[in-house]
């Protein structure tokens, strides 16, 4: 009689959480992993894969998405792009506030099929529109925020601020005081959205607690990491030691290759590399988290770290160990990936250009030791364009495999 649901068997495993890489066979049983082994024999299982010839690694974290969709600007629905990415944990950062947080529960994230926890906005609003969240200070509201998130535990993960562009916010660093206040009533972290200066990030990074998180870390804009010589900015290297989680949120606004080269040349590899996907970087050049993970291979960054990025290190600043790993026990989240060999181009958000040799590409997503399986891509919304750099990256082919350029030739 069959011990497992499923066996995954062939493959390379790599799971940074505990260490393991090695031609490995992955058990599930009531959608848990309930064995990592050599040799788990076909008929121990109901089911088995065959992932011969690829990696097997824990499902795909995406630390900042936008997936509150059909009420939110940036909005998209994650389970067409789980299913081709191996996305399996989708972390929403801030689309929903306290008032419009019930209708994302109830109406998103309760009927999809990938998972999806929540940064809740420090504005009761959230991101129903592109911008001005933070315009009024009476809709920042830390009890408010404190107790919705407190009735939603587990789902609710954290607070979510914006920072950044006196014209869209007009109070400083008043909402990330507010923010921290409303974390620290839940005793969970924040996610910090860095934007354009005022404020400066040196005021922002010193407010930060060890498991607080800055986002569009990488950005090289006015709020970026480095000085004008690209070396660390002192304050910035202070709050990173101190335990302030680093996370790339590429989006189309928030990821570029110069600062990325800068950072892993000074030894500052990214804590976290996540999508910030939403309306405007699910057509490119963030595209899906397998192509932002890809442009850091192309800059040098081992397999095994870049993994760890999208797995193990967003699961330990969830403080989730049953998610991000293969350890048995965990849900039996699994991402089998093919790595391509060729000549691949990545684009950052102003239209930079890496090229690469390998390129990581989603072949099967298990959620709970169910196969996702593939979807049509979305519709972009009718509020959305394809941008300059989207119709060029599209129009020279530089799309990831399986994906459909939504717009039309
Ligand atoms: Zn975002």
């Amino acid at each position: 009689m069959a011990t497992y649901d499923l066996a995954i068997r062939g493959g390379e495993v790599i799971d940074p959480a505990t260490g393991t890489r090695g031609q490995l066979d992955v058990a599930i049983r009531n959608g848990r992993v309930e064995a990592v082994a050599a040799g788990i024999p076909a008929e121990a299982a109901r089911e088995t894969y065959d992932a011969t010839g690829h990696l097997v690694v824990p499902g795909l974290i995406d630390f900042h998405t936008h997936v509150y969709h059909g009420a939110t600007y940036w909005g998209i629905d994650p389970d067409p792009v789980a299913s081709r990415t191996g996305v399996t944990t989708w972390v929403d950062a801030g689309s929903a506030g306290a008032t419009t947080w019930p209708a994302f529960r109830d109406w998103c994230i309760r009927p999809a099929r990938a998972r999806v926890v929540a940064f809740l906005n420090i504005s009761t609003s959230g991101l129903a529109s592109a911008t001005h969240e933070l315009a009024a200070l009476e809709n920042l509201d830390p009890d408010l925020c404190a107790r919705t998130i407190a009735a939603n535990p587990g789902i609710l993960v954290g607070v979510k601020v914006r920072m950044g562009a006196p014209d869209l916010n007009p109070h400083g660093l008043e909402p990330l005081r507010r923010a921290i206040t409303a974390a620290e009533a839940t005793g969970l972290p924040v996610m910090v959205h860095l934007g354009m200066a005022p404020p400066s990030i040196d005021d922002v990074v010193a407010l930060l607690r060890p498991g607080d998180s800055i986002t569009h870390a990488f950005n090289g804009n006015s709020m970026g990491m480095t000085a004008s010589d690209g070396t660390i900015r002192p304050a910035v290297a202070a709050a990173w030691d101190r335990g302030m989680v680093v996370d790339i949120g590429h989006g189309a606004g928030g990821f570029s290759f110069l600062v990325a080269e800068a950072m892993l040349a000074q030894g500052r590899p990214p804590d976290v590399i996540s999508t910030d996907l939403h309306q405007l970087a699910v057509n490119g050049p963030a595209f899906d988290l397998p192509t932002v993970m890809s442009k850091f291979l192309a800059l040098g960054m081992g397999l095994e770290a870049v993994v760890a990025c999208a797995t193990s290190a967003p699961a330990r600043a969830l403080g989730r160990d049953d998610l991000g790993t293969l350890r048995p026990g965990a849900l039996a989240d699994v991402a089998i990936f093919s790595l391509d060999q060729g000549e691949f181009a990545y684009y950052d958000v102003r239209g930079v250009r890496r090229d690469g040799t390998s390129r990581l590409r989603n072949v099967a997503t298990f959620v709970g030791g169910a196969r996702l399986h593939p979807l049509p891509p979305s519709i972009p919304a009718l509020w959305m364009a394809p941008s300059d750099l989207q119709r060029r990256v599209a129009a020279a082919g530089h799309v990831p495999a399986g994906y459909r350029w939504p717009y039309g030739a």
